[in-house]
């Protein structure tokens, strides 16, 4: 396995932003080199240590869910192969090869296109203090990761950089980003969850809830953009061991979550994390793939 990637340096190219995971670099006028770095952040906080090959799985996981919902909504996905993008791209290619995509540049709508499926996490937080979620009035004397009668558009206000995102009714996106955009983004999330969820079930794992993004074009044409239904944006669940009335073991961050709980982390300061927990964490993430994609991701 190559080494991994904290930090990239490709000096002849313009950064655009480099995000709490991913780079991103100009390329062209129309065109971003976006970039999956190995690092993990959890609670909003970037660890010490890297994933060692993280940003390789979510890259390549990303391009399959493109592949597979791109009849749903158009994405930015232009191409993964380094030898299909610009010189100045391909001299990089010990830094950025299977972790790294070219993507059409677009402008990003200001809001995390969140759906739901089951009662996990913020929601069940909300829930259990006023039978809510993100303001919706859910059905009485529901339980921990239950189910919900049909998944729901769930979205956030997105953060800068440092601040937390903070869930919203859904009516409050049509505020941020028009009426006729807010219903379009609501029904395409909802849409891709499902086709997704529907996918994976057949895997053995349930999507819990996952995080979409989205952009618009000069024309106003809608795109999917970001990563997609990786461990990074979504809960994945075993299906063999799901139980209702408690959290579920997961795929996801859910585990370096707990870990950090378990040591009383204090959500502000970056820490290094002991190797059985970057190990099993990258574990994990693998066993995701290879279940949903049916293959071993290229971690060279
Ligand atoms: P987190 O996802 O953990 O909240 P972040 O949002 O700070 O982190 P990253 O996910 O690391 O950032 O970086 C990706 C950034 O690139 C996001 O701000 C995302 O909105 C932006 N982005 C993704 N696709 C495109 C695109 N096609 N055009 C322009 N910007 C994009
Ligand atoms: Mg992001």
């Amino acid at each position: 396995m190559s080494k991994s990637l904290i930090e990239s340096n490709l000096p002849d190219l313009d950064l655009v932003a480099r995000g709490k995971v991913r780079e991103l670099y100009k390329v062209g006028e129309d065109a971003l080199l976006f970039i999956a770095t190995d690092r993990i952040s959890a609670f909003d906080v970037i660890m010490k240590t890297p994933i060692e090959g993280k940003g390789k799985i979510l890259t390549q996981l990303s391009t399959f869910w493109f592949d597979l919902l791109k009849d749903i909504v158009p994405n930015h996905f232009i191409t993964s192969k380094i030898d299909e993008m610009p010189e100045n791209v391909i001299k990089y290619r010990d830094q950025i090869e299977n972790r790294s995509l070219l993507v059409k540049r677009l402008t990003v709508l200001p809001i995390e296109a969140i759906v739901r499926g089951y009662l996990s996490g913020s929601a069940w937080n909300e829930y259990k203090q006023s039978g809510t979620v993100h303001g919706i009035q859910m059905p009485e004397n529901m339980r921990e990761s239950q189910k919900l009668p049909h998944p729901i558009f769930t979205p956030s206000t997105k953060a800068e950089y440092g601040e937390h995102d903070i869930n919203i009714h859904p009516d409050e996106t049509k505020k941020i980003i028009g009426e006729e955009l807010a219903q379009k983004v609501a029904e395409v999330s909802v849409k891709l969850y499902e086709t997704a969820a529907e996918f994976a079930i057949k895997r053995g794992i349930i999507i819990a809830d996952t995080k979409f993004e989205f952009g618009v074009d000069a024309a106003g044409q809608l795109y999917l953009i970001d990563e997609v239904l990786t461990p990074d944006s979504s809960r994945f669940w075993p299906a063999s061991t799901y139980k209702v009335g408690k959290p579920q073991q997961s795929y996801d961050k859910q585990y370096l979550r707990d870990y950090l709980d378990s040591i009383s982390f204090d959500k502000a300061t970056p820490i290094d994390l002991p190797p059985v927990v970057s190990d099993d964490t990258l574990r994990k993430y693998i066993e995701a793939f290879v279940k949903l994609t049916g293959k071993r991701p290229d971690l060279l």
